[in-house]
C-alpha cells in the first residue's frame, strides 16, 4: 500500500530497538569513550547534565566536569545569578593556579611568614613589580636564617633565583606531571614568552586531580561550564554577561528551537567578534529541516529532542513531537555531513540507551531525571514511607513557569514569555519526584559503566566507531517484556535498575 505522503514514516524510540552484538577482542581498557560535544569541544565522557532548575547549578556541573561530562547551568535565575554560577565553577582548584600569591624581593623573611600563615601556603613564586618571576621562595630556603634575622632579611637573599624549572603558559597537564616527576619538584611556577609569570602548579593540587583522570579543563586548566540562554528580551544580555564569567558554552534552552529570532540570536553570537569565540549550542529540534536550520546559522552543535522527556507533556498536550531514536538519526542526517555534533536530550531511562542515542547518530546526551536523584542536584531530600527522594521538575511544568512567589526567568522556553497570570500558563511539564541516588560519581560510574560495556558488546573502541558498527534490530512489546526482568518479584534494586 502506498503511503500518503502526509504521514511520515514510522518514528522509532529507545524500547523500540537493540543493539546488536558483534565480534569483540576488546579489553576494558581499550575503550575510548571520547566524543566530540561540539566543533570544538570534546569530552571524555559524553554525558550533559540538563539545564533544568532541579538538575544543574554549580555543585552538578563542578561534578559533571570532574567526572569528564559537562553541566548546563539553568536559566530559571537572574543573568547575574546565572553568570555567579558560572564563576563558580570557574573558580573550582584544579591544580593549575592561573592567579598565584606571590611576593616581591624586598619583602622581609617576617612578611613572607605573615603571608604563608594567611593564605596556608609553604612556597611563593618571586616577581618584581612588573610581575617577571625572578625566583622561588619555600620554608626550605629559610632553614638556615635563625627567626631572629626574619624581621631583618629579605626574600632575595636566601630565595633560589632563576634560572629554575619552569613551564610555558601553555603547558598541558600530562607534560606538566612529566617535569615535576622528572625533576623531583614541588611546584612549578609558568612563565609566558616574556617571563612574566602566568600560573603555578603544585603536586598537591594535581594529586587531587588525579582523582578526576577523565576531567573536562579549558586551556587555562579550569573546568569546563555550559549554561542555557534563551532569545526573548533580555537573552543577548544574558548571552554575553555569561560570556565575561567565563562560560564555554551556550546552550540554546528552547522547547522549539525552528524560530526565526533563535536562528538569528545564534548567526549573531557567531559572527559578531566579541562572541564568535565561545561554543553555541541550537535546538530543540526533531527532524533533519530543523537540525539543517541551525547548522546553517552556524551553530557549534545541535540538540534534539521534541517531548521524550520524562516529566515532558509536550507531546499529550500539544499532539506534537518525534520518537526519540528517529528524531536523533533525523537530525544527524543533517549535522553528519556539516560536521556538527548532535546531542540528544531527553528520554534516557538506563544507561543502555546511551550507546542508542549513539549509533542513532548522537555524540553526547543530555540527561535530567537519572541525575535528578544526585546529592549535588538542587534541592532537599524529602522523606516519603522512609525512603528518600529529590523532586525533579519539568521546566515547563507549572512550578517552574509560575511565579509562586519567586520570578520565573524561562517561562519562553515554552512561548509562554508574554502570559502574565499564572492561571494562563498552558503547561508542558510535570512537577514529581525522583529516588535519591547518592554522590554523582556513583551514578556516572554505572551510566558510564554500562555504556563501556555496549562498546565491549558491539565490538567497537571508540565512539566514532560504535557510531559506524552498531547496528540497531527493531523489538516487539513481547520481546522489550523480555529485555526486563519477568517472572520474578525483584527483591533487591540494582544500582541501574530500579524496575518499570
Ligand atoms: P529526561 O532526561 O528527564 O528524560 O529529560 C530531560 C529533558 O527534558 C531536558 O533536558 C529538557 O530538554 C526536557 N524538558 C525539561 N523540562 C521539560 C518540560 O517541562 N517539558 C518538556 N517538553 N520538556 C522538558
Amino acid at each position: 500500500m502506498e503511503v500518503p505522503e502526509k504521514f511520515a514514516s514510522l518514528g522509532l524510540t529507545y524500547d523500540d530497538v537493540l543493539l546488536l552484538p558483534g565480534h569483540s577482542d576488546l579489553a576494558p581498557a581499550d575503550i575510548d569513550m571520547t566524543s566530540r560535544l561540539t566543533r570544538e569541544i570534546s569530552l571524555k565522557v559524553p554525558l550533559v547534565s540538563a539545564a533544568m532548575d532541579t538538575v544543574t547549578e554549580s555543585r552538578m556541573a563542578i561534578a559533571m566536569a570532574r567526572q569528564g561530562g559537562l553541566g548546563v547551568l539553568h536559566r530559571n535565575l537572574s543573568i547575574e545569578d546565572q553568570a555567579y554560577q558560572v564563576d563558580l565553577v570557574k573558580r573550582t582548584q584544579t591544580g593549575i593556579i592561573s592567579n598565584p600569591v606571590t611576593i616581591n624581593p624586598d619583602a622581609t623573611l617576617e612578611q613572607l611568614d605573615k603571608l604563608a600563615g594567611e593564605y596556608r601556603i609553604s612556597g611563593f613564586p618571586v616577581v618584581d613589580t612588573d610581575n617577571r618571576l625572578i625566583g622561588m621562595i619555600t620554608n626550605r630556603d629559610l632553614r638556615f636564617t635563625p627567626v631572629a634575622e626574619w624581621a631583618t632579611t629579605k626574600v632575595d637573599e636566601v630565595m633560589t633565583p632563576m634560572p629554575l624549572i619552569t613551564g610555558h603558559s601553555d603547558i598541558t597537564r600530562d607534560e606538566a606531571t612529566v617535569l615535576l616527576r622528572k625533576h623531583k619538584r614541588e611546584r612549578l611556577p609558568l612563565i609566558d614568552d616574556a617571563g612574566h609569570l602566568t600560573g603555578l602548579i603544585t603536586v598537591k593540587d594535581f594529586v587531587k586531580g588525579e582523582q578526576f583522570p577523565n576531567a573536562s579543563y579549558d586551556g587555562a586548566g579550569r573546568l569546563m561550564v555550559g549554561a542555557a540562554i534563551g532569545y526573548f528580551g533580555d537573552a543577548w544580555q544574558r548571552a554575553t554577561t555569561l560570556i565575561e564569567a567565563g562560560v564555554d558554552v551556550l546552550v540554546a534552552d528552547t522547547a522549539h528551537g525552528n524560530v526565526r529570532m533563535l536562528l538569528d540570536m545564534v548567526q549573531r553570537l557567531k559572527t559578531d567578534p566579541a562572541t564568535k569565540h565561545v561554543q553555541v549550542v541550537g535546538g530543540n529540534v526533531a527532524t533533519k529541516e530543523g537540525a539543517q536550520s541551525f547548522v546553517d546559522a552556524g551553530a557549534d552543535a545541535v540538540k534534539v529532542g521534541v517531548g521524550p522527556g520524562s516529566i515532558c507533556t509536550t507531546r499529550v498536550v500539544t499532539g506534537v513531537g518525534v520518537p526519540q531514536i528517529t528524531a536523533v538519526y533525523e537530525a544527524s542526517l543533517a549535522c553528519k555531513a556539516a560536521g556538527v555534533p548532535v546531542i540528544a536530550d531527553g528520554g534516557l531511562k538506563y544507561s543502555g540507551e546511551i550507546a542508542k542515542a549513539l549509533v542513532a547518530g548522537a555524540d553526547t546526551v543530555m540527561i535530567g531525571s537519572l541525575l535528578a536523584g544526585c546529592e549535588e542536584s538542587p534541592g532537599d531530600l524529602v522523606f516519603v514511607n522512609g525512603k528518600q527522594f529529590k523532586s525533579y521538575r519539568g521546566m515547563g511544568s507549572l512550578g517552574a513557569m509560575s511565579s509562586r512567589g519567586k520570578k520565573s526567568y524561562s517561562k519562553d522556553r515554552y512561548f509562554q514569555a508574554e502570559v502574565e497570570s499564572d492561571d494562563k500558563i498552558v503547561p508542558e511539564g510535570i512537577e514529581g519526584q525522583v529516588a535519591y541516588r547518592g554522590p554523582l560519581a556513583a551514578v556516572a560510574h554505572q551510566l558510564i559503566g554500562g555504556l563501556s560495556q555496549s562498546m565491549f558488546y558491539v565490538g567497537a573502541a571508540t565512539v566514532p566507531e560504535l557510531q559506524e558498527k552498531g547496528r540497531f534490530v527493531r523489538i516487539t512489546q513481547a520481546s522489550l517484556q523480555e529485555s526486563h526482568p519477568h517472572g520474578v518479584q525483584m527483591t533487591v534494586e540494582a544500582p541501574n535498575y530500579a524496575g518499570r
